[in-house]
């Protein structure tokens, strides 16, 4: 995959991801429309683009090449699984965070998919090819999670459903979410780091560092354990996650950022809701939460479905509970307890999670599926 990735256009409307919100740094919202491009701009723009495709084929190189000493060649099979389902790759030359993956686009234009399914970078991580190997297996690991995870389909910025997680289990995601891509990120920079050597420095101020990831390792039974002890500790991190902000643990910091993304979109979903149509409201159980860490080789959360930790929040901050209650009042959202799981609303439906999943990625506003 030496060219980036590059099926579709680029939208422009979107609420949630890579310009403003979701991306995996602090960002500033934008600000007004973009000025007239000046033909330097655009000369140094089309620079940054060769210099991303010369920068991707050094990380497909080291990507390729990665052998775990446990499960082999396994570069070669994420370089595929990621460029099977992407549409886009691509850079944004606004963009503050290094990099985002791109889900929904809420609302979609006419004949459009909700699903965009793509991965920008910003200029941040066109630094060398080191920061962009780093930015770019988190982003494809969050790229694979929506192949396999029909919780994330559960969205309220998806347009094709109206499923969609409780406030609770927006937060809860977004924390396995990020957990399984650092993870699974610092994993595969570790094998790199014979190739890359200064992917360990480079990567130093991760929530995960590689370093961190390749002693974890080295103290655990095996590949499985390690990735269970990488993710309890990628969350606990303390730091300051936002300019002026106190420290606090980046999951703290996560959390946050879901409860703006959940608030604004539940807004636009219940400002357009359809006379008759309501939004049905679903809590995550163990299931869900692996199909999350299932993106690519072993299970980040482990086997156990039945585990409590794992639909639990362990860091919620008293003023977040606060806020996902007052969503719920707001929207009249019923406690989480008393919500069905999602496989209790896809039984209702009479759907399945591979249905969901694909329902997700073909529907089209003003397109039914007999057309
Ligand atoms: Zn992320």
């Amino acid at each position: 995959m030496v060219e980036p990735v590059k099926k579709e256009p680029a939208e422009d409307t979107e609420l949630r991801d890579g310009k403003n919100a979701a991306g995996d740094a602090a960002s500033a919202p934008e600000t007004g429309t973009p000025a007239e491009k000046s033909p330097e701009d655009i000369a140094r723009e089309e620079e940054q683009r060769a210099q991303m495709v010369q920068q991707l084929t050094t990380v497909d190189g080291w990507m390729e090449r990665l052998h775990d000493p446990a499960l082999g060649g396994v570069g070669l099979a994420f370089l595929k699984a990621a460029g099977s389902v992407l549409k886009r790759e691509d850079i944004d030359f606004d963009m503050k965070p290094s990099a985002g993956y791109h889900s929904f686009i809420y609302p979609p234009k006419p004949g459009q998919d909700s699903f965009s399914n793509y991965v920008l970078y910003g200029a941040e991580a066109l630094e060398n090819a080191e920061r962009l190997m780093g930015a770019r297996t988190h982003e494809f690991v969050h790229a694979l999670q929506y192949q396999t995870a029909a919780a994330l389909h559960a969205d309220p910025f998806n347009a094709a459903t109206n499923i969609m997680v409780s406030p609770y289990d927006y937060l809860l995601r977004k924390e396995r979410l990020e957990q399984d891509a650092y993870v699974k990120g610092a994993w595969l920079c570790a094998l790199a780091a014979a190739d890359a050597p200064d992917i360990v420095k480079v990567m130093e101020s991760s929530p995960l560092p590689v370093s961190t990831f390749q002693n974890i390792r080295a103290q655990s039974a095996d590949l499985t354990d390690a990735f269970e002890k990488a993710a309890r500790d990628c969350r606990n991190l303390l730091g300051v996650w936002t300019k002026d902000a106190e420290k606090t643990v980046i999951a703290d910091d996560w959390h946050a950022r879901a409860i703006d993304e959940y608030e604004r979109m539940m807004k636009y979903r219940h400002d357009n809701l359809q006379a008759g149509e309501t939004l049905t409201f679903v809590r995550m159980d163990g299931a869900d939460i692996l199909e999350i860490g299932a993106s690519f080789g072993p299970n980040t959360f482990v086997a156990d479905a039945h585990n409590k930790s794992l639909t639990e929040i362990e860091n919620l901050s008293p003023a977040h509970a606060q806020k996902i209650a007052e969503i719920e009042k707001k929207y009249s959202i019923a406690p989480r307890a008393s919500l069905p799981t999602l496989s209790e609303a896809f039984a209702a439906a009479g759907t399945t999670r591979a249905d969901f999943i694909a329902m997700a990625a073909r529907a089209a506003i003003g397109i039914s599926d007999a057309a």
